[in-house]
């Protein structure tokens, strides 16, 4: 994840502003905050079955430890994500302005 860059200013994202919201199959979607400039974003990554996971997210082991206590993500979750798939619309900006407001 610390090779993606912010948007808004450009600083790295440090794993520890990395947060994972969940996945529909092979394409996860994580929150993100800027340290820098404290903006908050929305990422969709693919990750494909045939890659290490560990080249393409950037856990400790402390936050491995932490997404394991996680509670699964269960058929209800996906079809929530399905659901706000269908409704978005791809205006990530709205979403979180609309969150703020
Ligand atoms: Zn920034």
């Amino acid at each position: 994840m610390t090779n993606i860059r912010c948007g808004v200013c450009g600083e790295h994202y440090e794993g520890e502003n990395v947060r994972i919201l969940g996945h529909y199959t092979d394409l996860w979607f994580l929150s993100v905050y800027c340290p820098g400039c404290h903006s908050q974003g929305l990422v969709a990554a693919v990750l494909n079955e045939g890659r290490q996971p560990e080249l393409v997210i950037d856990l400790t082991d402390e936050e491995y430890a932490k997404f394991g206590e996680m509670a699964a993500v269960d058929a209800d979750d996906v079809l929530d994500l399905h659901d706000f798939l269908k409704e978005f619309d791809g205006d990530f900006s709205r979403l979180f302005s609309k969150e703020e407001g």
